[in-house]
Protein backbone atom coordinates (compact mmCIF):
# COMPACT_ATOMS: atom_id res chain seq x y z
CA UNK A 1 0.00 0.00 0.00
CA UNK A 2 3.05 2.56 1.20
CA UNK A 3 4.87 1.15 -1.32
CA UNK A 4 2.33 2.03 -4.33
CA UNK A 5 1.33 5.25 -2.73
CA UNK A 6 5.06 6.31 -2.98
CA UNK A 7 5.29 4.97 -6.77
CA UNK A 8 2.56 8.14 -7.44
CA UNK A 9 5.17 10.86 -6.44
CA UNK A 10 6.02 11.55 -10.02
CA UNK A 11 2.27 10.63 -11.72
CA UNK A 12 -0.22 13.49 -12.53
CA UNK A 13 -3.43 14.24 -10.58
CA UNK A 14 -5.05 13.30 -13.43
CA UNK A 15 -8.83 12.12 -13.86
CA UNK A 16 -9.70 8.51 -15.83
CA UNK A 17 -10.90 10.79 -18.42
CA UNK A 18 -7.94 12.79 -18.40
CA UNK A 19 -8.83 15.99 -16.91
CA UNK A 20 -5.81 17.49 -14.63
CA UNK A 21 -6.67 17.96 -11.21
CA UNK A 22 -4.32 20.59 -9.22
CA UNK A 23 -3.45 19.72 -5.96
CA UNK A 24 -1.52 22.43 -3.78
CA UNK A 25 0.06 21.70 -0.90
CA UNK A 26 -1.03 23.77 2.61
CA UNK A 27 2.08 24.42 4.91
CA UNK A 28 3.55 26.11 8.06
CA UNK A 29 7.38 24.83 7.71
CA UNK A 30 10.30 24.26 6.01
CA UNK A 31 9.44 20.66 6.24
CA UNK A 32 6.08 20.70 4.98
CA UNK A 33 7.41 22.65 2.18
CA UNK A 34 10.63 20.46 1.02
CA UNK A 35 7.87 17.51 1.14
CA UNK A 36 5.21 19.50 -1.04
CA UNK A 37 8.11 19.88 -3.22
CA UNK A 38 9.19 16.47 -3.70
CA UNK A 39 5.92 14.89 -3.67
CA UNK A 40 5.17 16.91 -6.89
CA UNK A 41 2.41 19.41 -5.39
CA UNK A 42 1.52 22.08 -7.79
CA UNK A 43 2.69 24.64 -5.29
CA UNK A 44 1.65 25.59 -1.91
CA UNK A 45 -1.90 26.99 -1.81
CA UNK A 46 -2.28 27.49 1.78
CA UNK A 47 1.43 28.93 3.47
CA UNK A 48 0.30 29.44 7.02
CA UNK A 49 2.21 32.60 8.71
CA UNK A 50 0.55 33.05 11.77
CA UNK A 51 3.88 30.24 13.64
CA UNK A 52 5.85 33.48 12.70
CA UNK A 53 4.20 34.73 15.72
CA UNK A 54 3.37 32.08 18.18
CA UNK A 55 5.31 31.36 20.80
CA UNK A 56 7.51 34.13 21.24
CA UNK A 57 7.28 37.63 22.88
CA UNK A 58 7.91 39.79 19.92
CA UNK A 59 6.40 39.85 16.39
CA UNK A 60 9.08 39.25 13.74
CA UNK A 61 10.34 42.26 11.70
CA UNK A 62 10.32 42.63 8.13
CA UNK A 63 13.57 41.50 7.43
CA UNK A 64 12.91 38.21 9.53
CA UNK A 65 9.75 37.73 7.41
CA UNK A 66 11.11 38.47 4.24
CA UNK A 67 13.29 35.82 4.37
CA UNK A 68 10.72 33.58 5.82
CA UNK A 69 8.59 33.75 3.22
CA UNK A 70 11.33 34.23 0.25
CA UNK A 71 12.75 30.83 1.29
CA UNK A 72 9.56 28.92 0.83
CA UNK A 73 9.32 30.65 -2.38
CA UNK A 74 12.85 29.58 -3.11
CA UNK A 75 12.16 25.91 -1.77
CA UNK A 76 9.61 25.56 -4.63
CA UNK A 77 11.87 26.87 -7.50
CA UNK A 78 8.98 28.38 -9.40
CA UNK A 79 5.82 27.07 -8.59
CA UNK A 80 3.62 29.24 -7.36
CA UNK A 81 3.19 29.93 -3.46
CA UNK A 82 0.41 30.95 -1.61
CA UNK A 83 1.07 33.37 1.40
CA UNK A 84 -1.59 33.61 3.58
CA UNK A 85 -1.83 36.97 5.65
CA UNK A 86 -2.28 36.74 9.48
CA UNK A 87 -5.13 34.78 10.61
CA UNK A 88 -3.91 35.13 14.59
CA UNK A 89 -7.10 35.59 16.91
CA UNK A 90 -7.70 34.94 20.25
CA UNK A 91 -8.67 31.03 19.73
CA UNK A 92 -4.73 30.48 18.91
CA UNK A 93 -2.52 31.11 22.24
CA UNK A 94 -0.34 34.32 21.72
CA UNK A 95 2.37 36.29 23.38
CA UNK A 96 2.97 39.31 21.55
CA UNK A 97 0.36 41.23 22.61
CA UNK A 98 -1.55 41.74 19.36
CA UNK A 99 -4.36 39.60 20.46
CA UNK A 100 -7.20 40.49 22.80
CA UNK A 101 -7.25 37.78 25.36
CA UNK A 102 -10.67 38.45 26.81
CA UNK A 103 -12.62 38.15 24.08
CA UNK A 104 -16.44 36.74 24.86
CA UNK A 105 -16.69 35.06 21.54
CA UNK A 106 -13.24 34.53 19.91
CA UNK A 107 -14.50 32.87 16.42
CA UNK A 108 -16.63 35.91 16.10
CA UNK A 109 -13.81 38.35 17.63
CA UNK A 110 -11.11 40.03 16.29
CA UNK A 111 -9.32 37.57 13.98
CA UNK A 112 -8.01 37.41 10.55
CA UNK A 113 -7.90 40.31 8.27
CA UNK A 114 -9.69 42.28 11.00
CA UNK A 115 -6.95 41.52 13.45
CA UNK A 116 -4.68 43.09 10.39
CA UNK A 117 -6.53 46.03 9.76
CA UNK A 118 -6.45 47.08 13.27
CA UNK A 119 -3.00 46.96 13.61
CA UNK A 120 -2.15 48.77 9.99
CA UNK A 121 1.82 49.06 11.07
CA UNK A 122 1.83 45.39 11.07
CA UNK A 123 0.13 44.69 8.55
CA UNK A 124 1.64 47.14 6.42
CA UNK A 125 5.18 45.23 6.96
CA UNK A 126 3.93 41.46 6.28
CA UNK A 127 2.54 42.92 3.49
CA UNK A 128 5.86 44.34 2.18
CA UNK A 129 7.65 41.06 3.31
CA UNK A 130 5.69 39.03 1.25
CA UNK A 131 6.22 41.06 -1.95
CA UNK A 132 9.80 42.12 -1.46
CA UNK A 133 9.78 37.62 -1.44
CA UNK A 134 7.76 37.97 -4.92
CA UNK A 135 11.27 38.65 -6.34
CA UNK A 136 12.11 35.55 -6.05
CA UNK A 137 9.23 33.59 -7.40
CA UNK A 138 5.40 33.20 -8.13
CA UNK A 139 4.01 34.76 -5.09
CA UNK A 140 -0.08 34.73 -4.34
CA UNK A 141 -1.17 36.64 -1.89
CA UNK A 142 -4.39 35.04 0.00
CA UNK A 143 -6.35 36.79 2.85
CA UNK A 144 -8.52 35.27 5.84
CA UNK A 145 -11.42 35.81 7.79
CA UNK A 146 -12.84 38.02 4.73
CA UNK A 147 -16.59 39.16 5.43
CA UNK A 148 -17.30 41.93 3.22
CA UNK A 149 -16.22 43.75 -0.42
CA UNK A 150 -14.96 46.35 1.47
CA UNK A 151 -12.21 44.74 3.69
CA UNK A 152 -10.50 43.63 0.26
CA UNK A 153 -10.85 46.98 -1.03
CA UNK A 154 -8.36 48.48 1.82
CA UNK A 155 -6.06 45.42 1.54
CA UNK A 156 -6.02 46.23 -2.41
CA UNK A 157 -5.42 49.96 -1.81
CA UNK A 158 -2.96 48.64 0.74
CA UNK A 159 -0.99 46.44 -1.09
CA UNK A 160 -0.96 48.92 -4.16
CA UNK A 161 0.92 51.19 -2.22
CA UNK A 162 3.42 49.27 -0.88
CA UNK A 163 4.27 47.76 -4.22
CA UNK A 164 4.80 51.69 -5.91
CA UNK A 165 6.54 52.42 -2.56
CA UNK A 166 9.04 49.03 -2.97
CA UNK A 167 8.90 49.47 -6.78
CA UNK A 168 10.18 53.06 -6.76
CA UNK A 169 12.99 52.40 -3.95
CA UNK A 170 14.78 49.45 -6.42
CA UNK A 171 13.31 46.84 -4.76
CA UNK A 172 13.63 43.66 -7.54
CA UNK A 173 9.54 42.70 -7.37
CA UNK A 174 7.44 41.20 -9.34
CA UNK A 175 4.96 42.43 -12.30
CA UNK A 176 1.70 40.94 -11.21
CA UNK A 177 0.51 39.55 -7.29
CA UNK A 178 -2.53 38.12 -7.21
CA UNK A 179 -4.91 38.96 -4.48
CA UNK A 180 -7.27 36.42 -3.25
CA UNK A 181 -9.85 35.86 -0.54
CA UNK A 182 -10.39 32.99 2.25
CA UNK A 183 -14.21 32.11 1.73
CA UNK A 184 -14.66 31.13 4.68
CA UNK A 185 -17.10 33.26 5.98
CA UNK A 186 -20.85 32.23 4.84
CA UNK A 187 -21.48 35.92 3.70
CA UNK A 188 -18.78 36.36 1.83
CA UNK A 189 -19.66 32.91 0.46
CA UNK A 190 -23.18 34.08 -0.25
CA UNK A 191 -22.74 37.55 -1.56
CA UNK A 192 -19.60 36.70 -3.75
CA UNK A 193 -20.98 37.53 -7.11
CA UNK A 194 -21.04 41.42 -5.36
CA UNK A 195 -17.16 41.00 -4.90
CA UNK A 196 -15.54 38.51 -7.09
CA UNK A 197 -14.50 41.44 -9.31
CA UNK A 198 -12.01 42.19 -6.76
CA UNK A 199 -10.35 39.53 -6.39
CA UNK A 200 -8.03 37.37 -8.22
CA UNK A 201 -8.55 34.07 -6.73
CA UNK A 202 -10.42 32.33 -3.70
CA UNK A 203 -9.68 29.98 -1.49
CA UNK A 204 -12.64 28.27 0.26
CA UNK A 205 -12.08 27.51 4.08
CA UNK A 206 -14.36 24.88 4.67
CA UNK A 207 -12.86 24.16 8.61
CA UNK A 208 -14.02 27.79 9.42
CA UNK A 209 -17.01 27.81 6.32
CA UNK A 210 -18.57 24.54 8.37
CA UNK A 211 -18.36 26.01 11.90
CA UNK A 212 -20.10 29.24 10.94
CA UNK A 213 -22.75 28.04 8.61
CA UNK A 214 -23.60 25.06 10.54
CA UNK A 215 -23.02 27.82 14.21
CA UNK A 216 -20.89 24.40 15.71
CA UNK A 217 -17.35 25.37 17.47
CA UNK A 218 -14.85 23.70 15.35
CA UNK A 219 -13.38 23.20 18.53
CA UNK A 220 -16.22 22.16 20.70
CA UNK A 221 -15.78 18.20 21.23
CA UNK A 222 -19.18 18.08 22.81
CA UNK A 223 -20.14 18.88 19.09
CA UNK A 224 -18.23 17.26 16.89
CA UNK A 225 -20.84 14.95 15.61
CA UNK A 226 -22.94 17.69 14.42
CA UNK A 227 -19.23 19.15 12.90
CA UNK A 228 -19.40 17.85 9.45
CA UNK A 229 -19.32 18.86 6.14
CA UNK A 230 -22.10 16.62 5.03
CA UNK A 231 -24.59 19.20 5.17
CA UNK A 232 -26.98 20.06 2.19
CA UNK A 233 -26.42 23.60 2.94
CA UNK A 234 -22.38 22.98 2.86
CA UNK A 235 -23.11 20.76 -0.62
CA UNK A 236 -25.34 24.02 -1.84
CA UNK A 237 -22.52 26.79 -0.42
CA UNK A 238 -20.10 24.64 -2.03
CA UNK A 239 -21.37 24.56 -5.55
CA UNK A 240 -22.30 27.55 -5.98
CA UNK A 241 -19.01 29.46 -4.61
CA UNK A 242 -17.30 26.83 -7.42
CA UNK A 243 -19.44 27.71 -10.41
CA UNK A 244 -19.80 31.63 -9.73
CA UNK A 245 -15.64 31.39 -9.75
CA UNK A 246 -15.97 29.19 -12.77
CA UNK A 247 -18.02 31.38 -14.55
CA UNK A 248 -15.62 34.84 -13.83
CA UNK A 249 -12.79 33.12 -14.72
CA UNK A 250 -11.60 32.61 -10.96
CA UNK A 251 -9.46 29.94 -9.81
CA UNK A 252 -10.73 27.82 -6.95
CA UNK A 253 -9.50 25.86 -4.32
CA UNK A 254 -10.93 24.09 -1.68
CA UNK A 255 -8.10 24.67 1.35
CA UNK A 256 -9.56 23.26 4.27
CA UNK A 257 -9.21 19.65 5.93
CA UNK A 258 -12.35 18.06 4.05
CA UNK A 259 -9.60 18.64 0.86
CA UNK A 260 -6.77 16.16 2.13
CA UNK A 261 -9.47 13.51 2.91
CA UNK A 262 -9.61 11.09 0.21
CA UNK A 263 -13.05 10.17 0.89
CA UNK A 264 -14.67 13.51 -0.13
CA UNK A 265 -12.47 13.58 -3.28
CA UNK A 266 -15.31 12.24 -5.71
CA UNK A 267 -17.87 14.51 -3.83
CA UNK A 268 -15.53 17.55 -4.54
CA UNK A 269 -15.33 16.98 -7.86
CA UNK A 270 -18.61 16.13 -8.43
CA UNK A 271 -19.69 20.16 -7.04
CA UNK A 272 -17.38 20.98 -9.61
CA UNK A 273 -14.10 21.90 -8.09
CA UNK A 274 -10.41 21.35 -9.78
CA UNK A 275 -8.41 22.73 -7.25
CA UNK A 276 -7.25 20.85 -3.46
CA UNK A 277 -4.85 22.45 -1.59
CA UNK A 278 -3.87 19.71 1.29
CA UNK A 279 -1.43 18.99 3.84
CA UNK A 280 1.76 17.12 1.88
CA UNK A 281 1.13 13.55 4.47
CA UNK A 282 -2.34 13.25 2.14
CA UNK A 283 -1.02 14.49 -0.89
CA UNK A 284 -0.31 10.87 -2.28
CA UNK A 285 -3.62 9.49 -1.49
CA UNK A 286 -5.65 12.33 -2.74
CA UNK A 287 -3.86 12.32 -6.06
CA UNK A 288 -4.99 8.13 -6.21
CA UNK A 289 -8.13 8.97 -5.73
CA UNK A 290 -8.42 11.56 -8.36
CA UNK A 291 -6.60 9.02 -10.88
CA UNK A 292 -9.69 6.81 -10.00
CA UNK A 293 -12.24 9.33 -10.50
CA UNK A 294 -13.89 9.30 -13.88
CA UNK A 295 -15.22 13.41 -14.12
CA UNK A 296 -17.45 13.57 -16.64
CA UNK A 297 -19.36 10.57 -15.01
CA UNK A 298 -19.28 12.29 -11.34
CA UNK A 299 -20.26 15.83 -12.59
CA UNK A 300 -23.68 13.99 -14.03
CA UNK A 301 -24.10 12.71 -10.82
CA UNK A 302 -23.91 16.37 -9.15
CA UNK A 303 -27.77 16.75 -9.09
CA UNK A 304 -28.34 13.57 -6.88
CA UNK A 305 -25.63 15.15 -4.44
CA UNK A 306 -27.46 18.51 -4.40
CA UNK A 307 -30.97 17.02 -4.02
CA UNK A 308 -29.92 15.08 -1.21
CA UNK A 309 -31.77 15.86 1.80
CA UNK A 310 -29.61 15.15 4.42
CA UNK A 311 -26.23 13.89 6.24
CA UNK A 312 -27.71 10.38 5.90
CA UNK A 313 -28.26 10.64 1.78
CA UNK A 314 -25.26 12.37 1.40
CA UNK A 315 -23.17 9.29 2.88
CA UNK A 316 -25.14 7.32 0.03
CA UNK A 317 -24.25 9.05 -2.36
CA UNK A 318 -20.56 8.84 -1.40
CA UNK A 319 -20.52 5.20 -0.68
CA UNK A 320 -22.36 4.82 -4.33
CA UNK A 321 -19.51 7.02 -5.87
CA UNK A 322 -16.57 6.25 -4.33
CA UNK A 323 -13.46 3.98 -6.45
CA UNK A 324 -13.69 0.58 -5.16
C1 LIG B 1 -10.10 26.85 7.07
O1 LIG B 1 -10.72 27.58 7.84
O2 LIG B 1 -10.63 25.92 6.41
C2 LIG B 1 -8.65 27.02 6.88
C3 LIG B 1 -7.99 26.38 5.94
O3 LIG B 1 -7.99 27.86 7.72
P1 LIG B 1 -7.65 27.54 9.26
O4 LIG B 1 -7.89 26.07 9.49
O5 LIG B 1 -6.22 27.96 9.41
O6 LIG B 1 -8.62 28.42 9.98
MG1 LIG C 1 -9.92 29.40 8.60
Amino acid sequence: ERKQLHRLRREPARTLDGIDIKLYANAESRDDVAEAHALGSAGIGLYRTEFLFLQRNEVPDEDEQFRAYRDVVLGMTGRTVTIRTLDLGADKADRTGLVMGDEPNPALGVRGVRLSLSHAGLFETQLRAIVRASGYGPVRILVPMVSCREEIMVVRKLLKRVIRELGNSGHEIAEHIPLGAMIEVPAAAIALPGFIGAIDFLSVGTNDLVQYLLAVDRNNDALSELYSPLHPAVMRLLHNVIRTAHMRGKPVAVCGEMAGDALFTPLLLALGLSEFSLHPTTLLEVRKAVRECNLVELRKRSGALLRARDREAIERWMQANTAA
